[in-house]
């Protein structure tokens, strides 16, 4: 058994504000998840390699998840100066999103069979190569949580950690399955 101690302060040091365990037993995968990705609200449907239809079928994702025990959960929580702070919201995901390239790189050293799971699509490449080549790095693309058909909240919730920090915070999550 790895020392989940040592890679907490690990996640830590990358910036990440909380981080919780995380026991893969408790992660469900929900087709409603699945069905509000191909609304494509967030625009990212049908257009990267880690998002529905690309990233497998729902019974896919769980068996991937599933292949795991145990990991932690990753969090970035922000102030935001009002609900239209929509710039403090772009910048608290921006650096959501390099503390998981940071955490990402570290852990992959370690455990380079770990599924790293982020927010929104896999912004590794300026332009993702989907659908008409490979992706360009496929040991460094991440899927977001949503698309694995997680339920955020409910995955914090399972897991013992919060994921509303009180009026005025924002949070981010992603995760890590290590073994
Ligand atoms: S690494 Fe690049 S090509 Fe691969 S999924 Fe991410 S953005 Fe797309």
């Amino acid at each position: 058994m790895s020392d989940y101690q040592e890679l907490k302060d690990l996640a830590l040091s990358c910036g990440f504000s909380h981080v919780g365990d995380l026991d893969a037993d408790t992660i469900q995968v929900r087709p409603e998840v699945r069905e509000s990705c191909a609304e494509n609200k967030c625009q990212s449907y049908n257009k990267n390699w880690v998002c529905p239809p690309a990233c497998g079928t729902l019974e896919e994702c769980s068996q991937k998840i599933h292949q795991y025990k145990k990991g932690l959960i990753l969090q970035t929580t922000g102030q935001l100066e009002d609900s239209m702070d929509f710039e403090g919201m772009m910048e608290l995901a921006e650096n959501h999103g390099k503390h998981m390239d940071r955490f990402s790189d570290e852990i992959r050293k370690r455990f380079p069979h770990a599924l790293i799971l982020g927010d929104g699509q896999c912004k590794r490449c300026k332009v993702c190569t989907y659908p008409d080549a490979p992706c360009r790095f496929p040991d460094k693309k991440s899927s977001a949580m949503e698309a694995m058909g997680m339920v955020v909240s409910q995955v914090c919730a399972d897991n013992h950690i919060p994921y509303y920090y009180g009026p005025g915070t924002l949070t981010y999550v992603g995760c890590v399955l290590i073994e």
